[in-house]
């Protein structure tokens, strides 16, 4: 689609144009006029009826779905962009769990609606700004945003991932979901400041973290084992929200090389490099910042589609999800829920 390659049309989209330049997201280069691209596609607004629907910005403001685009140019639209949702589009007519493949696509997929969120907050915070004042992209800031650049690009071109913690480096968790009419069949959340978005589309929930994969080293199928199992809509909720809660408290980047011939990239995912110099015991350094259930619960709270009673509760000092009884196998969330009514 382009004599140019990815890698410098990447660095020129993180160079900070996609965010001051006003130009477009995915190359850096002249947007077409008109609407841009559609954070939230629309055949994901049409499908689930969402065009009513709003998001609420980090600065507190509420912006409908249908008005929520970034600019983007016509051959990134019409090109490599086309095909990740038309392979999303492909997967949902039958969802495969245990296939790879359709985890790259989906990975891509977030991937997109996340950098979308990320240069739509990050343009509104450095327009409020005097430009005078100087750039609030920080070095570390545009190096994990040219790393989830990568990750969406990767369907540019055949691109090899080397990578420390997985298969590919990001984290990303999938769920089969439970249909329940009371919760209807989409559901968005994410957590900027952890890299970290989740989506349910009907039968299918995925949470994604650019985090290079560093939630794997906690165990490659996610909070309680949870990977590829069928969940209720208030248990996905509960899942992504310890996934947005660890996110948040991931206090380690990654080093990274990368190089492109004219037939492949190949991204080498180098080192881990940690945010301090604290050592756990045992010898290990400190990638995570130490969790706290209270903390987890309150953020569970906050992640679930329905008001239900506190999820801590400090006079017995009992926590009560709809992942775990207390004997670690999951409750029916039916039961808990009519309890909670
Ligand atoms: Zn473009």
């Amino acid at each position: 689609m382009t004599d140019d390659y990815v890698l410098s049309l990447i660095d020129r989209a993180a160079s900070g144009r996609a965010f001051t330049g006003g130009q477009c997201f995915a190359c850096g280069g002249e947007p077409t006029a008109g609407q841009g691209e559609h954070v939230i596609p629309r055949w994901t607004q049409r499908r689930f009826d969402l065009f009513n629907q709003t998001l609420t910005l980090v600065n507190g403001s509420r912006i409908p779905y249908r008005q929520l685009t970034i600019p983007c140019c016509e051959s990134c639209n019409n090109g490599f962009l086309r095909d990740i949702e038309n392979a999303v589009i492909a997967f949902l007519e039958s969802p495969e769990f245990s296939d790879p493949g359709p985890r790259v696509t989906l990975g891509r997929w977030l991937c997109k609606i996340f950098i979308g969120l990320l240069v739509k907050e990050t343009t509104l915070l450095v327009d409020r700004r005097d430009p005078s004042k100087g750039s609030i992209l920080s070095q570390d800031f545009v190096e994990e945003f040219r790393h989830a650049q990568l990750i969406l690009q990767s369907a540019r071109k055949r691109t090899i991932f080397h990578s420390l913690h997985g298969p590919h480096p990001f984290t990303l968790y999938m769920y089969r979901i439970e249909p329940d009419d009371d919760f209807g069949e989409f559901d968005l959340s994410t957590n900027l400041v952890g890299q970290s978005i989740a989506v349910r589309l009907g039968p299918v929930g995925v949470v994604f973290v650019n985090d290079g994969g560093l939630q794997y080293e906690a165990g490659r199928k996610g909070p309680l084992d949870l990977d590829g199992r069928r969940l209720h809509p208030v248990q996905f909720s509960e899942v992504v929200a310890r996934v947005h809660y660890k996110a948040a408290l991931r206090y380690a980047t990654h080093s990274y090389t990368s190089f492109e011939t004219p037939n492949e990239i190949v991204v080498d995912q180098v080192s881990v490099r940690p945010f301090s110099n604290v050592r756990l015991e045992g010898g290990a350094m400190q990638i995570f910042q130490p969790w706290d259930d209270i903390e987890c619960a309150h953020m569970i709270e906050r992640y679930r589609p329905f008001q239900g009673p506190p999820v801590y509760d400090p006079s017995t000092g009992r926590f009560t999800t709809t992942l775990s009884n207390n004997r670690g196998g999951i409750q029916s969330p039916k039961r808990f829920l009519r309890r909670s009514s």
